[in-house]
């Protein structure tokens, strides 16, 4: 099965920048084939989705699309939501939904997650949902079962998100023993302070990594990608 290499820009990167990275992301051949065994997944701005989508077209670049947020509400008059009816056509195969950013800065709270959740799912785009311990019960609570199946965790303690001090990898098959009797086997992400030199030890124990900083420079992305495609070769 391919690793996920999710990357996370955030509120970073404006429409020139999106446009160099996406114009420069490497497409020979020889990157093609080393890649084959990532599922690379951008979640850009809103802004930029459309422009994201076009040029991955254009270029046929093997990156598919996530949003870093998803509005609970549905299509009308919630005046600055995103919704799903908004991002038909674009392509989103991914969203990012419970970041631990989102539940501190918008004091997003367990169940609107939980909407947001079944919303993305509604418009069959699957969910990666963001934990850290302390929701790990919480959040399940507020998950119908048959939503909680067709999630994504990603495992994200937020000590080690921006911080340079990533969890030992070592960890990861304990938090996989935590997660397990609450939401079933699922495929689990690790994100918090991955970078090149760290990856492969993160793919030996998840099914992928979100990255935010390291996302962001092309040059660091790339190699991150490569150092993670040969790390499970
Ligand atoms: C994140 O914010 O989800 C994240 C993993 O950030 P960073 O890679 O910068 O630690």
């Amino acid at each position: 099965m391919k690793k996920y290499i999710i990357a996370n820009w955030k509120s970073h990167k404006n429409l020139s920048e999106v446009a160099y990275w996406l114009n420069n992301f490497p497409n020979n051949e020889e990157s093609r084939s080393a890649l084959t065994n990532l599922e690379i997944v951008l979640a850009p701005p809103y802004p930029f989705l459309a422009l994201a989508k076009e040029i991955i077209e254009s270029r046929q670049l093997p990156i598919k699309l996530a949003v870093q947020d998803l509005s609970a509400f549905g299509s009308g008059s919630f005046t600055g939501e995103v919704s799903g009816h908004n991002l038909q056509d674009l392509h989103i195969e991914y969203a990012i939904l419970g970041h631990s950013e989102r539940r501190r800065f918008l004091t997003e709270t367990s169940q609107l997650v939980a909407d947001k959740v079944g919303e993305a799912l509604s418009w069959k785009i699957k969910p990666i949902l963001c934990l850290d311990k302390p929701y790990f019960a919480e959040q399940a609570r507020f998950l119908p079962d048959m939503t909680a199946e067709k999630c994504f965790l990603a495992y994200e303690p937020v000590a080690a998100i921006g911080s340079g001090l990533a969890e030992d990898s070592g960890n990861l098959l304990e938090i996989r023993k935590e997660l397990t009797p609450i939401y079933g086997s699922k495929i689990l992400i690790y994100g918090g302070s991955v970078n090149a030199d760290n990856v492969g030890a993160f793919l030996q124990v998840c099914d992928g990594v979100l990255l935010g900083g390291a996302s962001l420079s092309l040059n660091d992305f790339v190699d991150l990608l490569f150092a993670a495609s040969q790390s499970i070769v």
